[in-house]
Formats: C-alpha cells, structure tokens, sequence
C-alpha cells in the first residue's frame, strides 16, 4: 500500500493557537488555485491524501429540542419539528453498534436532542458508552451542554470523543440561536477538554453569515487552547419548516475556501465535510478533498437529515482512486 504521506512535503508547519482576524481572513481569500495549493501542501505533511476517515452515527433521542437553532429540524420551537421520541433502550443501541461493527467501523458516535442531559439521561448514556466500548468500538457523543462533573462521568465511561459545534462566528450566533450563548459553547469545549475526552467541533456554513463571520468561526477554532481532533464543516441542509428552509444557497467554491483554511489552520485534525453532501456532486467532493477535507459520515441518515448512501460514497472514493478509514464522528448541530 503507497504511502503518499509526506512525500511531496517533508516540513509540518507547526501548530499555532495565535492567528489574528486579519491572517485569517488574507487566508480565505487568497486566490483559488493558490488557496488550494497551500491546504494541499499543509495537508501532504500531516496526512495520506488518498484516505478518507469514515464516521457512523446514531440518534438515540430525536426531536422536541428546547433549543431554538434555526437550522434544526429537532427544535421544538419550529413549525415542522422531527416526532419526539424517548431515549433509545440500550439493546437498541448496542444492535446499531454491532452492526456499525460488521460493516467496518471502529468508532460509534450517538447524538441526543438535548440542550443538556439530566442526571438520570445521563446514568442511561454512560451505560451505553460502557457497552458499546465492549464492543470493541470508540465512542463518541453528541448530547448538548456538559458540566465537569458530567463530562468526567462520561470519560470514565469510556467516552473517547464529544461533538459540540460552534456553528458560526460569536457575533452572528444570536442570529441563529437564541436559547444559549456562544459562551455556553465555549464552557461545554472546555470541560469536555479537561476531562480528557477528544473533541469534534466545527460549524456551518449557508446560513446567511458574512466571509467575515467564517473568519470570525475559523479563527476561534484555530485559537483554542488545543485544536480540535475533528472538524467538521456543514453545509447548511435547508430543511422544510425551519427558519433557514430559505437560506439562499452558496456556491461550492465559497464553501471550499472554508475548507482549506480550516485544513491550513489546523494541520493536524481530520477535517470532516459532514451535513450537506447529499446535494454535492461527485466534482464538490472532489474538490473539498483537494482542498483538505478528509473525513466523511457515512449512512443513509446524519441525526435526522438525508445522507448519501454507502454505495454512492464508495463508488466516488472508487472513482477518485481513495480509501476509506474508518473511523470518527459528528453531526450538524
Ligand atoms: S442542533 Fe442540537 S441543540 Fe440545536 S435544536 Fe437541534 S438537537 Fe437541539
């Protein structure tokens, strides 16, 4: 098997948790090819840029969210929400893991509809993270705000990574959730960091934000205290009956720009072209892999939203001559 990893780039570029709005920005929009370019170089010295990481992902507990993000089918404020559902049982769980399993995966990620778990939701998540680890699996959550001391229940668990995104810059948060603050966000990062669990945080991109509101994003990723192993960039799924069903679309190269800078930003985290690939051509995918991104969900459904099938992301990955790794996890939201 070739090895194309460091071969065209022998010098990492060391991380750095300092990048200023304006570096940032002179990053995004560069022009095209250069851009590129650049992400492929940085790329080459972190990473085989013919792998592909694969992610597989659960709703555990859909629907009737207290919290109002815009984007959100799963909100309980919006006009169409997604049916309510209780929390999965765990043998439930366990079947989807197992055959997560039997098809290649090495890590299970479940998302929950929840601003933040109470205790007793909390008691039936760590049994899950516990039996899905018997499995052999890595875990990985997604299930809203966490305290320390939640967060060092769920490490102890055996919780290997937690997904919580920022979605966008802080100041156009408020435009897209108003039932908590970017930082809430931030505080939920930060523990989750502590406890020494992995992170997966990245955001969206098609809501209406300004270039200068992906900067703004980019940059606060780029800045925390340690980056995130996973970063995944979405791109707005308009679903019917949000307040975002008419956001007007962007274009693919917008949307690629964001991710060569996240790649250059941070060279060593795997990052993940998650919600909105089911209205991306092969050619979009091919270009976010050229631009960097090298992690994809696949399955038929992220939380509650379409996603390509397996076959289809196999026969792209087949096309451009790539493989898949597996694994990782997130979500939109
Ligand atoms: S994105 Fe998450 S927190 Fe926001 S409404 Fe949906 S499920 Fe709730």
């Amino acid at each position: 098997m070739n090895d194309y990893s460091l071969s065209s780039s022998p010098h990492k570029t060391p991380l750095r948790h300092d990048w200023s709005r304006d570096e940032v920005a002179a990053l995004l929009a560069l022009p095209f090819p250069e851009l590129i370019y650049r992400a492929q170089t940085v790329h080459r010295a972190y990473f085989d840029p013919t792998k592909i990481q694969i992610s597989t992902l659960l709703s555990i507990k859909s629907g009737g969210c207290p919290e109002d993000c815009a984007y959100c089918p799963q909100s309980a404020h919006h006009e169409k929400s997604v049916t309510r559902e209780a929390l999965l049982p765990l043998e439930t769980v366990l079947r989807e893991a197992k055959a997560a399993k039997d098809s290649g995966a090495e890590r299970f990620c479940m998302g929950a509809a929840w601003k933040k778990p109470k205790d007793r939701d909390l008691d039936a998540v760590c049994e899950m993270v516990s039996a899905v680890k018997t499995l052999g699996l890595e875990t990985c959550l997604t299930i809203g705000m966490l305290t320390p001391e939640q967060s060092a229940r769920l490490k102890e668990a055996g919780l290997d990574y937690y997904n919580h995104n920022l979605d966008t810059s802080e100041e156009f948060y408020g435009s897209i959730i108003s039932t908590r603050t970017y930082q809430d966000r931030l505080d939920t990062l930060s523990n989750v960091r502590d406890a020494g669990i992995h992170v997966c945080c990245g955001g969206i991109i098609g809501m209406g934000e300004t270039d200068s509101d992906r900067v703004g994003l980019l940059m606060t990723l780029a800045n925390l205290p340690k980056h995130p192993e996973s970063v995944p960039i979405n791109l707005l799924v308009r679903v019917e009956g949000t307040p975002l069903q008419d956001a007007k679309p962007i274009d693919m190269i917008t949307f690629t720009r964001v991710i060569a800078t996240a790649r250059i930003l941070m060279p060593a985290s795997h990052v993940r072209l998650a919600a909105g690939r089911e209205t991306m051509s092969e050619s979009d995918h091919a270009l976010c892999f050229l631009a960097g991104a090298n992690s994809i969900f696949w399955g038929e459904k992220l939380l509650t939203t379409p996603n390509p099938v397996k076959n289809k992301d196999q026969r792209l990955l087949d096309l451009l001559g790539m493989t898949a790794t597996l694994p990782s996890c997130s979500s939109q939201g």
